[in-house]
């Protein structure tokens, strides 16, 4: 029991129900959240299989909560998409990402992009392509190095409208990448229906490399027909050594994962050095 003033007594569980008072008051303070900047984008490298060169991050939020700490998108993202939040919050993300991929354009590193996860719930937004473009102008910032992620299992909740959407900005330069690859129910002929240049493999299946002689085959064969596609393929959770080699060997040209480096906010980054040409 914790005494908060004005309200008496309340109890915290952390077992309550999503309709709960906790959830609820979550709710609110993510409104707050929003309106007083404690959210943070925390960013993950994403390094060439072949040269181990890093060549853009992932973007990954985080709330900087006054009380309860920092929290991670598993404590909070529910409950935005729950109650529609997550407009807002993707906007903000959008809008954060582009402004850290400026600055280290700014500082030499014109080659790296940024990944940026979109929810299911933000392509029932109709200005969606206008609010990723407004991300992008104002901060100057080519479309080209910017890398949205989405499921499978997002991509497939309204395909027409998502593809419809998708193309739109891919006209405009902006990459997409298919995350979660192999969670999902998606045919592989829908994939190819998809405008997308990047397919990523589920943490899942890079676990199972050692273990599981079928899905390591069932891998080969996604990353073969992938390759002929023609889509960048990485390999996302690579924790080991091993996993780096095989994953290389089995033809994945980008990887990320714990092995490289933990998501860090933008002040612990290891940025990639900065090629000067000799006068
Ligand atoms: P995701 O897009 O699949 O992101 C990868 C998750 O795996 C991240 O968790 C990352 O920290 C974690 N990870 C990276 N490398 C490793 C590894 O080697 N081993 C293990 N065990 N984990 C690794 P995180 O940051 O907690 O994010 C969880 C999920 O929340 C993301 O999964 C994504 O679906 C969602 N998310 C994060 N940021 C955003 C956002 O800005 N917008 C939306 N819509 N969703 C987001
Ligand atoms: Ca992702
Ligand atoms: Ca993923
Ligand atoms: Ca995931």
């Amino acid at each position: 029991t914790k005494n908060n003033g004005r309200n008496g007594f309340s109890v915290y569980r952390p077992d309550m129900n999503p309709m709960g008072k906790s959830q609820v008051q979550l709710k609110n303070e993510l409104w707050r959240a929003l309106y007083h900047n404690e959210l943070r984008l925390f960013y993950q490298p994403k390094n060439d299989a072949g040269s181990g060169q890093i060549i853009g991050y992932e973007a990954l939020v985080r709330w900087q909560h006054p009380v309860r700490g920092l929290l991670s998108p598993d404590k909070f993202l529910p409950v935005a998409e729950k109650s529609g939040m997550i407009i807002q919050v993707g906007e903000w993300v959008l809008n954060e990402a582009c402004r850290q991929l400026a600055i280290w354009h700014a500082q030499g590193n014109t080659e790296l992009s940024v990944s940026v996860n979109l929810s299911a719930l933000q392509f029932e937004q109709e200005m969606l392509a206008q609010v990723v473009l407004n991300a992008l102008t104002t901060n100057n910032v080519p479309p080209e190095k910017m890398i949205l992620e989405i499921t499978e299992t997002t991509a497939m909740r309204s395909p027409k409208e998502t593809i419809r959407i998708l193309t739109i900005l891919k006209e405009h330069g902006i990459q997409v990448s298919i995350d979660d690859f192999g969670t999902g129910y998606s045919s592989l002929l829908y994939l190819q229906s998809m405008p997308a240049s990047e397919l990523k493999i589920d943490r899942a299946f890079v676990r199972e490399i050692n273990n599981n002689h079928t899905d390591t085959r069932l891998l080969a064969m996604i990353i073969e027909l992938a390759k002929n596609m023609n889509l960048n393929i990485v390999a996302e959770g690579v924790e080991t050594e091993e996993q780096q080699r095989q994953l290389t060997e089995l033809g994945c040209n980008i990887l990320q994962g714990f092995y490289f480096s933990r998501p860090v906010p933008p002040e612990q980054l290891v940025l990639p050095e900065i090629m000067v040409k000799p006068p």
